[in-house]
C-alpha cells in the first residue's frame, strides 16, 4: 500500500536527494540532482519536483532533513549556513502542497536518528554522529532520545571553534576556525586544490593537470531501485549554482506569519 510508504528527503548544499521508503527504511525508489543554490523559489520548486517524481505512485507522508536551524514548534526553518532558506515555513508550505503530515528536521540529526535506530548506533544509550559533506553536521542522542537543545542546534558540532586563528566559516556563518571551515567536504576540496596547485608533480597535481577531478566525481539524477536505506546514500556532486531566478509566484508560507509573537529565535 502506498500510504505505509513515506518519501524521504536530505537536502544537503551539495545534492537534493529524495526517496520513497517502506516501513523498514528500504528505499523503493530514489533520485538525486545537485542542489539549485540560486535561490529560495528555485530551492523549494526543486523539492516539489523531487517529491512529485519518487511520489508519483502515492505516498502518506513526508520527513525532511534540511541543513537548517528548525523550530520544531513552529516547523520553520529558521536559518541556514550553506543554502538559500531562512524564516521558512517548510512543514506547513509542504503540508499544503501534497495534503500529507510533513516532519522537517536538521540534517544531521534526521542522519543521527536513522543511524541509532537502523545502523552502527542501534542499542546504543549515548551517541554522538557527525556528518560529513559540503559543511559538518551532527547529532546527539542522549538516554536513547535525540537531544536538540534550547533552540534546536545542540547538534551542530560543525560550528565548534577549533582554531581561534583559523580561517573564516563557509556560508553564511560569521564565524571562524570551526570544524565546519577546516574538515567539510568544501574544506577538503579546497586543500587539494591548493596541494595541485603547489606541488605539480604530486598525486593531486598531475589529476588536475590531466582534467581529472581530484576530489570529487559529478552526480547525475538517477531513478532505481535500491535496497539501502535512504540516510546510507553515499554518492557525491560538485556544487553546480544555477543561474535561474526560479519561479517567483509562489505563496510563501513565512516563519514569523506562523509564529506566536513573531519574535526570531536567535541562529544557533
Ligand atoms: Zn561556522
Amino acid at each position: 500500500m502506498t500510504s505505509q510508504h513515506v518519501i524521504a528527503i536530505d537536502l544537503g548544499g551539495t545534492k537534493l536527494l529524495a526517496g520513497l521508503v517502506d516501513r523498514e527504511g528500504v528505499a523503493l525508489r530514489r533520485t538525486v540532482r545537485p542542489t539549485d543554490l540560486s535561490g529560495e523559489d528555485a530551492l523549494l520548486d526543486q523539492i516539489e519536483h523531487a517529491i512529485g517524481e519518487v511520489g508519483s505512485d502515492g505516498f502518506g507522508a513526508l520527513g525532511v532533513g534540511i541543513p537548517s536551524t528548525i523550530d520544531q514548534r513552529t516547523g520553520c526553518a529558521v536559518s541556514s549556513v550553506n543554502i538559500p532558506l531562512a524564516d521558512v515555513d517548510l512543514r506547513r508550505q509542504l503540508e499544503r502542497r501534497f495534503g500529507v503530515p510533513v516532519m522537517i528536521e536538521n540534517d544531521g540529526n534526521a542522519a543521527t536518528l536513522a543511524e541509532h535506530r537502523l545502523g552502527a548506533g542501534r542499542g546504543t544509550r549515548h551517541m554522538v554522529m557527525l556528518t560529513l559533506g559540503t559543511g559538518v553536521g551532527g547529532g546527539l542522542i542522549l538516554d536513547g532520545r535525540l537531544y536538540r537543545g534550547a533552540v534546536g542546534a545542540a547538534g551542530e558540532l560543525g560550528h565548534i571553534t577549533i582554531d581561534v586563528d583559523g580561517p573564516p566559516c563557509q556560508g553564511s556563518c560569521p564565524g571562524g576556525g570551526h570544524l565546519e571551515a577546516l574538515a567539510s567536504g568544501t574544506a577538503a576540496d579546497a586543500l587539494a586544490e591548493r596541494f595541485a596547485r603547489e606541488r605539480p608533480e604530486g598525486d593531486l597535481g598531475r589529476a588536475a593537470a590531466a582534467g581529472r577531478p581530484a576530489t570529487r566525481a559529478k552526480c547525475s539524477s538517477t531513478s532505481a531501485p535500491s535496497s539501502a536505506p535512504a540516510s546510507r546514500a553515499s554518492s557525491t556532486c560538485s556544487t553546480r549554482r544555477s543561474s535561474s531566478s526560479g519561479a517567483g509566484s509562489r505563496a510563501r508560507e513565512s516563519c514569523s506569519s506562523s509564529r506566536p509573537g513573531g519574535s526570531s529565535p536567535s541562529a544557533l
